[in-house]
């Protein structure tokens, strides 16, 4: 399902040209317009979904394996140090696309990334 309104969805599908450094049937893995660190990736499935809540179980979980298997890659390639996952569900959570999608944060020392969250 389709949500013309949705950017995501644009990008996702190929109707707007994007950095894709992945693409399968049902995901296109893009690079941030913004990025946290050098390499900030994000999973887009293809479908519109826009939150985890609304996710089909069998897609999350595809998305979380193919996060894993990027992750691996991207390690490789970039040499990071460590690598966060991240997922936003709501604005308060910082989420500002409501089209489900995850987070690659490739980690380097001392990179100094402020990664919008508040543990205190
Ligand atoms: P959220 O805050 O919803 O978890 O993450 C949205 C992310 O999408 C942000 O990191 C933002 O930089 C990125 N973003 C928003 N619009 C675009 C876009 O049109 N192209 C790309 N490549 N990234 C985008
Ligand atoms: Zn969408």
């Amino acid at each position: 399902m389709k949500d013309s309104n949705c950017i995501f969805c644009k990008i996702a599908n190929g109707e707007i040209p994007s950095a894709t450094i992945y693409e399968d049937g049902e995901f296109r893995v893009i690079l941030d317009r913004g990025p946290a660190t050098w390499g900030h990736a994000l999973i887009l499935p293809k479908e519109h979904f826009s939150d985890i809540y609304e996710i089909e179980d069998e897609v999350l979980t595809k998305a979380f394996v193919l996060a894993k298997k990027m992750a691996e890659r991207m390690t490789e390639v970039l040499k990071c140090d460590g690598f966060n996952i991240i997922q936003n569900n709501g604005s308060p959570a910082g989420q500002t696309v409501f089209h489900f999608h995850i987070h690659l944060l490739p980690r380097y020392t001392d990179d100094g990334a402020k990664i919008g969250w508040k543990p205190n």
